[in-house]
């Protein structure tokens, strides 16, 4: 089969401020990765998903619509809007819907004023049984990422995979999965960082063809000893890193077909900003960089390994994203 070079970030941060924080990259710095020649290992971005949150004043429709004609400036690809209402209600975003547009709910992130409890997302379910519109939705229960927060202070980057452990991802996931069959709503879960988050999810699906989910190379090529290297403060983003036996896990679950996409989350703070707070973990910017490199690091690491196949990773970069912002091969 002919395959044409490129591939497509389903989740990607660009444009906004976040915590306080302008990020690093807009539209125009992305939109050089649409220019890359056509290398068979680092293709040309061929479209993106793209975060809309709701800032802390003005509406969500007017962010949107700021957002989309920076995009139609600056950026010649496809976007797919994911769409982050904080206080609008169901009656204020179901106009915005339609083609190329769902929503993203958290599970935590309460001082960031993201948090989503499991029963307003239950809600938003139920308001929007006719239109059925995809949640993509971080998975961390926050009760738990608290528990588990208040016994491990923050004092040096690796205590980020203690304050965060997978059980958090998990218990969140049970959850929204049990919401997500419940109302036979399309739910995708996003930057799937646990093998036991990950066969839930694989179980679920086999009930409800509405369900899918990500994960993002570096769970697939990091783990939590990177967290333990100089600077490695630079590296915190949420979920955190796991362990080497769960990173070995994912990527045969990965072979197993288990992920629908492969996804960056993209979230880049600068350099300045990421090492300002060096010595306060806790308060250094959460993310890292990756769109740039989706594809390739993965080609390096799985593809030329045998790991997985050039065909296998088309797919998860390309056709089925492609699939999930609705557009055309
Ligand atoms: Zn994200």
């Amino acid at each position: 089969m002919p395959i044409k070079p490129g591939y497509l970030d389903f989740h990607v941060h660009v444009g906004e401020r976040i915590g306080g924080y302008t990020l690093r990259d807009d539209f125009a710095d992305l939109q050089r990765l649409c220019h890359n020649p056509d290398d068979p290992i680092n293709p040309p971005l061929m479209g993106m998903g793209v975060f809309v949150t709701q800032p802390d004043t003005g509406s969500l429709a007017q962010h949107l619509e700021e957002m989309q004609s920076h995009a139609a400036r600056n950026f010649s690809s496809p976007v797919y809007w994911h769409l982050t209402p904080t206080r609008d209600d169901v009656s204020q975003v179901v106009p915005l819907l339609g083609k190329g547009i769902d929503l993203k709910f958290y599970t935590t992130y309460r001082a960031q004023g993201l948090y989503r409890s499991y029963t307003e997302l239950e809600r938003w379910m139920q308001n929007l049984s006719d239109q059925k519109t995809r949640f993509l939705i971080h998975c961390e229960d926050d009760d738990a990422v608290q528990h588990y927060s208040e016994k491990h202070p923050f004092r040096h980057p690796f205590d980020h995979t203690l304050r965060r452990p997978e059980r958090c991802e998990l218990i969140a996931v049970e959850k929204v999965l049990d919401l997500a069959l419940k109302h036979q709503h399309p739910v995708h879960i996003v930057h799937v960082s646990s093998p036991n988050s990950a066969l839930l999810i694989q179980e679920a699906k086999k009930q409800f063809s509405g369900i899918s989910c990500e994960t993002t190379p570096h769970y697939l090529l990091l783990n939590e000893d990177d967290l333990k290297a100089k600077d490695a403060h630079r590296l915190i983003c949420t979920p955190p890193f796991r362990s080497e036996r769960s990173r070995g896990m994912l990527v045969e679950l990965l072979q197993d077909g288990v992920f629908d996409i492969l996804a960056s989350d993209h979230c880049a703070f600068t350099l300045p900003d990421k090492d300002r707070y060096k010595n306060q973990p806790e308060k250094v910017p959460c993310g890292i960089a990756g769109i740039g490199t989706l594809f390739s690091s993965v080609y390096e690491a799985l593809v030329r390994s045998g790991k997985i196949t050039l065909q296998q990773l088309v797919e998860l970069t390309q056709t089925r994203v492609m699939q999930l912002m609705e557009l055309e091969a």
